[in-house]
């Protein structure tokens, strides 16, 4: 009907009326990609970001280019490792792509209870826009209490975020809105930002610096 209406020329209108509820709990898993250390993979240096969205829009911007951008920052650390043993890391590198975030953290929460005395020396993550750099106002920046690395920040775990220097102009415009589409990246967006986890978490995974005087050295509460 709405064919042949179309093509009389017809103009047609159509409203569709959505709710949501909730509907009880269900099993949700995290994802998480590793490479082994060859020295120490016993000391693990955690990279993430949570890998379910809003339920509007394709969850783009939060949270979908955070994970590939740390997706393709641990595969290109295990294929240069397989193609120069020499760079393979000390320690191990693993990714987490945390789950339901969205809804609380339950995710995160889980993993920091499963894996809180393993020896996680190092946890980033990214979730306000894997955005290429613009100036030297986006950093990789010690935090305090903040998104699923929290539990181990808070429990003396040094941790880093990525801040974008257009968070402002590109990620909250778009959040957790029916424009969260991949066109809201360009392709060196990802690129530049898998560069930066890659090198942080193989410089994490090598360095021997004491972690402790490292949080200490730097460590700043961004969590008010
Ligand atoms: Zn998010």
């Amino acid at each position: 009907m709405l064919g042949r209406w179309a093509k009389r020329g017809k103009k047609i209108t159509i409203k569709l009326n959505f709710e949501s509820r909730k509907n009880g709990t269900v099993i949700s898993r995290n994802t998480i990609l590793e490479l082994k250390g060859a020295t120490k993979p016993d000391e693990i240096v955690l990279i993430g970001g949570h890998s379910d969205s809003w339920d509007v829009g394709l969850g783009a911007i939060d949270n979908g280019g955070g994970t590939a951008a740390v997706r393709s920052a641990i595969i290109s650390l295990a294929e240069l490792a397989r193609k120069y043993p020499s760079m393979a890391p000390k320690r191990t590198i693993r990714a987490v792509f945390w789950t339901a975030e969205e809804q609380g953290y339950f995710g995160s929460d889980q993993y920091f209870k499963d894996h809180k005395d393993e020896k996680i020396v190092f946890a980033g993550e990214t979730d306000i826009g894997a955005f290429k750099p613009k100036s030297y106002n986006a950093i990789l920046q010690y935090t305090g209490n903040k998104g699923d690395i929290q539990l181990f920040s808070k429990h003396g775990v040094p941790c880093a975020y990525y801040i974008s220097d257009q968070t402002n102009e590109r990620y909250f415009p778009l959040h957790h809105t029916r424009g969260d589409y991949p066109s809201a990246f360009t392709p060196e967006d990802i690129d530049a930002v898998a560069a930066i986890y890659a090198a942080a978490a193989f410089h994490y995974a090598q360095t021997d610096h004491k972690f402790e005087e490292l949080i200490d050295d730097t460590v700043t509460d961004h969590s008010s």
